[in-house]
């Protein structure tokens, strides 16, 4: 059997990294069993539903790397789709129309609440055998319910959850579409999750009450239910559970701050799964790995420290040429053009930096016309008395090989020029020409930078 899975986003807001989550995990079963990926967008909620999220939800997972086999479906797009399949359940008699209006609704709940019943649809319209149904009431349209079994219960073996079952007498009769004929949620998932033929869907756990129901539609449509995973939660950093009213932010905000579409998957994949102790991985070792048999039983908490701690470490293991091609759009975003230096620039800096941003900070420092360093450090370090020994240097690289070792054979003549040691040269120096006294080693920052610059700043004290 090949594997078909899906992400199924609704675009009701901008898609933070809980959402997005739910979209790594099928996208690497899918994978990594060398089946299936589909994008499904459930834009049902036209009211709710907006361009701006759609576009988020792509561009997310075009930066993460997510690519689908198929689509974008889009559910406002199958309602035709859906609206025959609802006349073939209603032609095979699982379908009825119901009558009772919204205050009839209402009534009936009040009733079960007051007698501390689960508040549930009672039946009334439900067709039986022997049974006389009321009166059809006069110029109301009636919603379409589905005729959910009454005896036997629901099971399924969910890969996160184990075994859950669930009494049919517990669930009540789920309207399955509006009075105005268009289908409702449920039913459109189901459709879909047939006509796409899946065989595992790995959803959010929000979703498991939904399940029981679905699968009796299945059933009804002559379907067998796919396999279900339903993943816990990701709580936001206070404990809740992650959500945009509680100021997650959209998946792309990450790309904007620098984050490496390798280190999200990677810091994603951990949150809600796991391989032994494993912490850091690449993208090929993650789908080597993917199993649902190692999924997470318990709700994950972000942590945004440690995000920063695994781009970190996947921004040491990146070669420095394409490190330099994220920094330099970076750069762009700011005005700022560099030159093939970059690779290099990257190369010294990319150990002390964990986002590409913090390293674009350095960057600019080599490609702008000046740098300032805080008025304390400057204090510190640019007194009267190193000026005599910077004129040296100046002097003897102004037309000196500009290499690192000649650079640093001029720091060290200058040095015993003056009888100073390395640290009373090289900090003044670092303040001057980078802007800060805490730079990497100064003859390879130095020689990093344009000349012309160097000696330009170098007088600037
Ligand atoms: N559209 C649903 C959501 O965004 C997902 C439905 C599903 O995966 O079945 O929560």
């Amino acid at each position: 059997m090949t594997t078909r899975t899906r992400f199924a986003p609704s675009p009701t807001g901008f898609i933070h990294l809980g959402n997005i989550r739910s979209a790594l995990y099928p996208w690497a079963f899918a994978r990594s069993t060398g089946g299936a990926f589909i994008l499904r967008v459930e834009d049902t909620d036209v009211e709710r539903s907006t361009q701006a999220s759609v576009d988020v939800i792509l561009e997310g997972m075009e930066w993460l790397g997510l690519d689908y086999d198929e689509g974008p479906f889009y559910q406002m797009q199958r309602m035709e789709r859906y609206k025959a399949v609802l006349a073939e359940l209603q032609a095979a008699g699982h379908v009825y129309p119901c009558y009772m209006s919204v205050a009839e609704l209402d009534a009936l709940r009040e009733r079960q609440m007051a007698a501390k019943e689960k508040p549930r649809y009672d039946g009334t319209w439900r067709p039986a055998p022997g049974k006389t149904l009321p009166a059809i009431p006069a110029g109301v349209e009636p919603v379409l319910r589905f005729m959910n079994p009454q005896d036997g219960s629901v099971a399924w073996d969910d890969k996160v959850k184990g075994r859950i079952e669930i009494s049919n007498a517990e669930l009540d009769d789920l309207v399955i579409a509006r009075p105005d004929g268009t289908p409702t949620y449920n039913f459109c998932v189901v459709v879909d999750d047939i006509d796409m033929g899946m065989t595992h869907v790995i959803r959010g756990d929000d979703h498991i009450n939904n399940t029981p129901r679905q699968i009796n539609i299945f059933r009804a449509l002559g379907a067998e239910p796919p396999v279900y995973a339903h993943l816990p939660t990701v709580l936001n950093e206070q404990g809740e559970k992650m959500s945009k009213r509680n100021g997650a932010k959209p998946v792309t905000a990450y790309r904007d701050e620098g984050y490496l579409p390798d280190a999200m998957v990677n810091y994603l994949a951990r949150l809600g799964w796991s391989h032994g102790d494993d912490e850091i991985f690449s993208r090929e070792q993650f789908l080597q790995w993917f199993d649902l048999d190692h999924l997470g039983r318990s709700a994950a908490q972000f942590d945004e420290a440690k995000l920063r701690w695994v781009n970190a470490q996947h921004l040491k293991a990146m070669a420095d040429e394409s490190l330099a091609a994220l920094v330099a759009e970076q750069l762009l975003k700011r005005g700022v053009s560099a030159d093939d230096r970059l690779a290099r620039i990257c190369g010294l800096f990319k150990d002390r930096c964990d986002t590409t941003v913090a390293l674009a900070d350095w960057a600019e420092r080599f490609f702008v016309e000046n740098v300032q360093a805080s008025p304390e450090e400057h204090a510190q370090h640019i007194v009267p008395a190193i000026y005599p020994a910077l004129d040296t240097l100046a002097g003897k690289l102004a037309d000196a090989d500009w290499s690192k070792s000649s650079i640093a054979a001029a720091i060290k003549e200058t040095l015993a020029a003056h009888g100073l040691k390395m640290p009373q040269l090289a900090m003044p120096v670092r303040v001057l020409v980078m802007g800060t006294a805490h730079t990497p080693s100064v003859d390879a920052v130095i020689e990093l930078l344009d000349r012309k610059l160097f000696l330009t700043r170098l007088e600037k004290r």
